[in-house]
């Protein structure tokens, strides 16, 4: 059976023309999109009940594909409101999302049961919300092994689908007018990056979840050559996971800077910001005596100043068996302050469902692999391809060169 979650509406276009009709490239469009508004925004299951399709389409539909319905193994709820899911993929394995809830007036206070537990109606209002972000998870476990983070202290186990991408916010969008969605819950996205981009092309296709391309941000750790290819096939915004101002100290927390180091990193964002969308944001996550220094706020202002992008601060969110530790909200006061009088836009996160582990950095499986398995290391023979086609290939535009 095909699924059809794993279909952008080009394909599914494709594997719609052989069934003929007058005019078969304008019956296949037609049908495609038809197809796509029954499933992602009438959110319709059953074959039989999309109506206006021909009675043999229906039954073609019925023999040959399926739509993914992800099961919820287990929900919960944090104190300040933010919910996180933990879907079963079937296969033994289990990922993450995490919908963090903005009420457009503060003073509504979530239920006990909280955001989940709203009545429909009121959770469906779309005026009751600011934004309702979804994090969503692109593969189970990481292969980046980032120390600070519990995801990558769990080490990589597989690549999510196309179809088990889209259906995290497929479902999600069943419980509520989901207005933004960050790729940032379980895994490098860029190291799944055919999948994510095939994901991303359903999210904003108008008849399918219909997002705004400046509503979706993927995160990376640093994949370099990714960057560019992103860059080229996919219009949405990028976030990058900077966390250091020297290639020695990004090197003893996010083994990613070893291949690519701080200044090709940055070309690439550079490239991303002149060539497709207006700036790239910049994720330091900051970690106590390790990186949040006043001389780390002067190295970061000369590293970005000139650059067009804005900085998120995250004070380290602490789990259980991490080596880090917060920083003292002063320190991140007095770091952001030097940013600020830089001239540089930088706003410091406010962490959201720390109680529940369902911060950033906080979010593992709950079947996950063992920290020290060969798998933190496949990312290098999965990237590897991509950086061999690009190598010494002149990007579009830039006129420099990339070395992967
Ligand atoms: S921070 Fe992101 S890239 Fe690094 S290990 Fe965690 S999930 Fe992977």
């Amino acid at each position: 059976m095909i699924v059809f979650q794993s279909l952008t509406r080009k394909k599914l276009e494709t594997l719609l023309l052989p069934l003929g009709g007058p005019r078969p490239e304008v019956r296949a469009r037609v049908r495609a999109q038809q197809l796509f508004q029954w499933v992602y925004q009438r959110h319709v299951t059953d074959w039989d009940q999309m109506t206006d399709l021909a009675k043999e389409l229906r039954v073609w539909l019925k023999e040959n594909v399926e739509i993914l319905r992800l099961k919820e193994r287990q929900s919960h709820q944090s104190l300040d409101g933010t919910h996180k899911f933990l879907w079963d993929l079937g296969d033994s394995k289990t990922v993450e999302s995490v919908v963090i809830p903005a009420a457009l007036d503060s003073k509504k206070n979530f239920p006990k049961s909280g955001f989940a537990g709203l009545p429909q109606d009121e959770r469906m209002d779309s005026e009751r919300w600011k934004r309702l972000t979804a994090c969503i998870s692109s593969q189970v476990g990481c292969a980046m092994a980032c120390k600070f983070c519990l995801t990558g202290v769990q080490g990589f186990d597989r690549h999510l689908k196309i179809q088990e991408i889209v259906a995290q916010i497929h479902e999600l969008r069943r419980l509520a007018p989901i207005t933004n969605i960050v790729f940032m819950g379980m895994g490098e996205p860029l190291h799944n990056i055919d999948a994510v981009i095939d994901a991303c092309e359903i999210l904003i296709d108008q008849f399918g979840l219909g997002f705004s391309r400046r509503k979706i941000t993927v995160s990376t750790s640093g994949l370099v050559p990714a960057i560019y290819r992103l860059a080229k096939e996919s219009p949405v915004c990028l976030a990058v996971s900077l966390n250091a101002t020297t290639d020695e100290q990004r090197e003893s927390i996010m083994p990613v800077n070893r291949s690519y180091p701080i200044h090709e990193l940055l070309k690439a964002c550079d490239y991303y910001s002149e060539n497709h969308t207006k700036y790239v944001t910049f994720e330091y996550v900051l970690l106590r005596g390790i990186n949040d220094s006043l001389e780390d706020a002067h190295r970061l202002v000369k590293l970005l100043r000139h650059r067009s992008c804005k900085v998120n601060l995250i004070p380290f969110n602490e789990h259980p068996g991490s080596e880090f530790k917060r920083p003292e909200d002063l320190q991140v006061r007095s770091f952001q302050r030097i940013l600020l009088t830089s001239g540089m836009t930088a706003t410091v996160r406010i962490s959201r469902g720390r109680d529940i582990l369902a911060a950033c950095g906080q979010l593992r499986s709950l079947f996950g692999t063992a920290r020290g398995s060969t798998r933190h290391r496949d990312w290098k023979d999965a990237i590897a391809p991509t950086a061999a086609s690009l190598t010494s290939q002149t990007v579009e535009g830039s006129g420099s060169t990339i070395s992967g």
